[in-house]
């Protein structure tokens, strides 16, 4: 079962993923838990120079997608065939929002290269932590040094929180939003008995 995890920087997604991880090793399950972009040695480079190098759109999310194809071949798909659950923090739906939204590439580019890269896999679920944008912001700044992508306008972050919502939108049986309004006890425990909705499939 592959599952990813999404949302705005400062929704509270990290935090979640780790429980949502605990939770699966608890019910006795194989579990990978990985990230994007990274999750490799080489993707872990790349999430390097992603995240620090001024680049242009099309470079980035040409490298969003080499480093997305090294995970795919390397950890995700070996793992799969071996019967794991996957956890990735951040997937495609990630490149949408971020490069098709709020960097305005679009989607049917974003798609063109989905259809190259993995025309045949879908998460099974994602899970898609919603805030606000003022509490998103509100939160990266008073917990860590912000990456660039952290530092846009809020505009950008609009585009993204509005492009991830037309993602919903248009599979909504994959992708389901969770409140990151909420308390973190709140959200967990409706992440959890989704998760366990999931496994008595
Ligand atoms: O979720 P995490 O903080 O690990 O993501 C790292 C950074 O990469 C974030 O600032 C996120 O916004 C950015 N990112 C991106 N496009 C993607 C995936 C991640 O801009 N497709």
């Amino acid at each position: 079962c592959f599952i990813t995890m999404e949302g705005l920087d400062g929704a509270g997604k990290s935090t979640h993923v780790q429980a949502l991880v605990d939770h699966l090793h608890a019910q006795g399950l194989d579990v990978v838990s990985t990230r994007e972009p990274g999750g490799t040695p080489l993707g872990e480079k790349l999430r390097e120079l992603l995240l620090t190098e001024p680049m242009h759109l099309e470079t980035e999310t040409l490298l969003m997608f080499a480093a997305r194809c090294e995970h795919l071949q390397q950890l995700i798909l070996p793992a799969l065939r071996a019967g794991s659950w996957v956890v990735c923090d951040r997937f495609t739906d990630a490149t949408y929002a971020y490069q098709g939204g709020g960097r305005q590439l679009g989607g049917a580019r974003v798609a063109a290269l989905e259809h190259w890269v993995h025309p045949q896999l879908q998460p099974d679920r994602t899970w898609i932590f919603d805030v606000p944008l003022e509490v998103a912001r509100e939160r990266l700044a008073q917990s860590r040094t912000l990456d660039r992508f952290e530092r846009e306008q809020a505009d950008f972050f609009q585009r993204t929180r509005q492009a991830y919502h037309e993602r919903v939108a248009g599979d909504p049986q994959r992708l389901r939003v969770l409140d990151g309004t909420q308390s973190i006890q709140a959200v967990r425990s409706e992440l959890l008995a989704q998760a366990d909705e999931l496994l008595s499939q």
